[in-house]
């Protein structure tokens, strides 16, 4: 008898301890939940915690998800760029609200009225300027040939390497030349890059990088690109390091991790927006472009 109502007794205080356990952990909530609504700065505060500082050079945020991005040109930007970036809202599911103005995709980019597409007048009467216009500039302004890739290794300090970065791809199958520019025409690359992406955004269509399909051609480039092609010119203007060309007809889709495809973009969208963005760089002195309908490219010299 003495045994069972111990047991009895036992149990009804543990019972008891549940109870109130449970009745302190409600009210640990309900304190815990008043204080989140009077101070709402507490809990951002620890979640902006997780936001890891701009190193001096924000990015345009769907682009800098991309995971072909693999590294920034060592050169400086000509463009000025904000210097720190704003706590970014949720990714959004739909990826045409990566575009809303919220969306610090480029954080001053005018979304108050709709950018149309207007690409140029003609790709040739645009775009004309023939071998007699590039090679002068690229002589200029240019490097001295160089014999192979083992001599590009060292001459660092006269060409940059151009590799993938956040404004452009380099054609992964680019067998004939390699990715080394002079700084200005490194420069002026990125630049292009850099305002095609900024047209993509504010015009809201899905965003794509240029892809670079050939730079700089060593003398043995050159001489085994006319042992295959008679044609092919010894006065390349690619032999110089200011010479770059940028393929129309093929873009890479940038595409946030974890992110399902991205609605499908006609490439003549993007050209036509490509096509403008090389009309105002022409315009504006930086470069000779000619329009080359045999390789697909636009073939750009810079000033
Ligand atoms: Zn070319």
């Amino acid at each position: 008898m003495l045994l069972l109502r111990h047991k009895l007794t036992e149990v009804a205080f543990r019972r008891l301890k549940k109870k109130v356990f449970v009745q302190l952990m409600a009210i640990l909530v309900m304190v815990l939940f008043i204080i989140r609504l009077l101070f709402p700065a507490v809990a951002q505060r620890g979640e902006a915690a997780c936001v890891p500082e701009a190193d001096g050079q924000a990015q345009p945020a769907a682009v800098a998800a991309s995971p072909e991005a693999v590294a920034a040109s060592p050169e400086p930007s000509d463009d000025p760029v904000p210097s720190a970036v704003s706590p970014q809202p949720e990714l959004r599911q739909n990826p045409r609200d990566h575009f809303h103005p919220e969306y610090p995709v480029v954080p001053d980019l005018d979304f108050s009225f709709k950018h149309r597409i207007f690409s140029v007048s003609s790709y040739r009467d645009c775009f004309p300027d023939v071998q007699d216009v590039h090679y002068p500039a690229a002589r200029a302004n240019g490097v001295r040939p160089v014999a192979n890739r083992r001599e590009a290794e060292t001459r660092k300090s006269e060409l940059l390497y151009v590799g993938n970065n956040l404004y452009y791809a380099i054609d992964p199958a680019m067998r004939s030349s390699i990715p080394y520019l002079i700084p200005r025409a490194s420069q002026l690359l990125q630049h292009i890059g850099r305002r095609f992406l900024d047209s993509l955004a504010v015009k809201q269509i899905p965003l794509h990088t240029i892809i670079v399909t050939s730079v700089l051609r060593t003398e043995e480039d050159v001489a085994r690109l006319r042992r295959i092609n008679g044609n092919a010119s010894e006065q390349s203007c690619h032999r110089f390091g200011t010479t770059f060309d940028i393929s129309y007809n093929r873009y890479h889709t940038v595409c946030p991790p974890g992110e399902a495809g991205r609605r499908a973009v006609r490439n003549d969208s993007l050209k036509f927006v490509l096509s403008e963005v090389l009309r105002d760089a022409r315009a504006e002195g930086r470069c000779f472009i000619k329009y080359e309908v045999k390789q697909g490219c636009f073939h750009i010299t810079v000033r």
